[in-house]
């Protein structure tokens, strides 16, 4: 075994290895105060480089997506690397982040916007892509200004544009702004939306690689994904390997909501502990850790946790599948004994049935279904059937969908019933003594 696979305590990130430094309160997201933070730093000895070595760069930090799916970027950035046959490629940056809980792009467009810029640039160049489209959630309107703003420096600067950054090479970067539906965040969506049409999923394959944007090769890539490249590369690839576990490579930014004192956004270690993260950086549970019910890891779309499985869990793709649930956004939502995560589950099946696009049947019916079965849990009136018959129709519409919107509704439904039978069962029994002592009381 190398040193790396021996590491066994991951964490506390010290402040030199953190890429993103200014997200933490100094509000100067203008060119001059990201040269001073060493952006654009000999990037344009990164592009002569050529897409090649950028590319073995981002292969060898073992980078994997940070939107959610933790696909291997070097892989799916190298499924551009085609012979040329007359289309442009495109780069699309995934900037529509939705997914409730999360908030990590937002933090990286408002603060450190140079760093998604020159991210474009790079990876583009690693992409030998013409452009990239920068498609940013419509209710991000600060967000949206803040980047234009930097795109604009960054062209007046000549980073941008053609020959950018003196290398010869020409790129241009479009911030395009959506109009505030959930399932624009998904790729083929995304791409639908930005050729101005309805943004409904399209079936895969094709994969994007192949018919993207405008019918032309193009990579979907997320907002956090896209601005590490740059530090990657001027650092090198096995520095950004150097943390984490495995498979599990690299510095993360990990958004922390919910019962917790501190809620924030940090950027941390890959394959911290779950507990180190929450206690460090969030400022524990309200009321301590003992106090604590369960944890949504990873955004909505993440089954929840108990705090048995808390305990010693780690945060990362592999030990979150382990743990029977997944790393998705990395979007913390802690729930302590406070919290109705009857309530909680019910909410965001509100969610997910208002933001299908109503293309698949197990989505569009079953979600609404489920819907309608967790209403009846939170106030108790329902059948012990229908414990088991949520978990059923999870699983009808689990991989039965044309998009992941239809998992993401499906997964939430499941930890609840894995980890939390015995508070649904108490509830019903609440309600229906309820019920009888009312009936009593009616009668005499
Ligand atoms: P996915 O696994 O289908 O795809 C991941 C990426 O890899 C895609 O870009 C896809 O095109 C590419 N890919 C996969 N196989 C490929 C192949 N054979 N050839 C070429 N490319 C290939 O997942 P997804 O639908 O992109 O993402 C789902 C995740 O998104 C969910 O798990 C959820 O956590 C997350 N999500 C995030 C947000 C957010 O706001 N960031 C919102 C909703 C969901
Ligand atoms: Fe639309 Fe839901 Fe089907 Fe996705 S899974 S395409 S959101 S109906």
């Amino acid at each position: 075994a190398t040193k790396k696979e021996e590491k066994t305590v991951f964490g506390p990130l010290k402040d030199e290895d953190r890429i993103f430094t200014n997200l933490y309160g100094r509000h100067d997201f203008k060119l001059k105060g990201a040269l001073q933070r060493g952006d654009w730093y000999k990037t344009k000895e990164i592009l002569l480089k050529g897409h090649e070595w950028i590319l073995k760069e981002i292969v060898t930090s073992g980078l994997r997506g940070r939107g959610g799916a933790g696909f291997p970027t070097g892989m799916k950035w190298g499924f551009m690397n085609k012979p040329d046959d007359g289309r442009p490629k495109y780069l699309v940056v995934n900037a529509d982040e939705g997914e409730p809980g999360t908030c990590k792009d937002r933090e990286i467009m408002r603060h450190d916007p140079h760093k998604l810029v020159e991210g474009c640039l790079v990876a583009g160049r690693s992409m030998m892509a013409r452009a990239a489209y920068i498609y940013i959630r419509g209710e991000f309107y600060n967000e949206a200004c803040v980047l234009q703003q930097a795109v604009k420096e960054a062209y007046d600067a000549g980073l941008i544009g053609k020959n950018a950054c003196g290398s010869g090479y020409d790129f241009d970067v479009y911030v395009f702004r959506g109009a505030g539906a959930y399932i624009c965040g998904e790729e083929t969506a995304l791409i639908e939306s930005l050729e101005g049409k309805q943004g409904k999923p399209r079936l895969k394959p094709p994969f994007p690689a192949d018919i993207g944007v405008f019918g032309c090769p193009t990579t979907v890539s997320n907002v956090e994904t896209v601005a590490v490249a740059p530090t990657i590369c001027r650092r090198g690839g096995d520095w950004f390997a150097s943390f984490g576990r495995e498979r599990n490579r690299g510095t993360k930014l990990f958004n922390i909501s919910g019962q917790v004192n501190n809620p924030c956004t940090v950027e941390e270690e890959m394959s911290i502990s779950l507990r180190e993260l929450i206690d460090r950086h969030a400022g524990g549970v309200i009321g301590g850790w003992d106090n604590l019910l369960g944890v949504i890891p990873g955004g909505s779309s993440t089954p929840v946790i108990p705090k048995s499985v808390c305990e010693e869990v780690m945060m990362d793709f592999d030990d979150l599948v382990r743990a029977q649930t997944s790393l998705g956004t990395a979007a913390v939502i802690v729930m302590n004994k406070d919290a109705d995560v009857i309530r909680c589950i019910s909410r965001l099946m509100d969610f997910y049935h208002h933001e299908s696009c109503g293309q698949c049947t197990p989505c569009r019916e079953g979600v609404g279904w489920m819907a309608k079965i967790l209403h009846r849990f939170v106030k108790g009136n329902a059948r012990p059937d229908e414990i088991d018959m949520l978990y059923e129709i999870s699983k009808q519409i689990e991989g039965h969908t044309i998009c992941a919107l239809g998992d993401g509704a499906a997964w939430p439904a499941q930890g609840l019933v894995r980890h939390f039978r015995p508070q649904l069962e108490e509830r019903m029994a609440q309600y229906h003594a309820g019920q009888e002592e009312k009936q009593a009381a009616m009668l005499y």
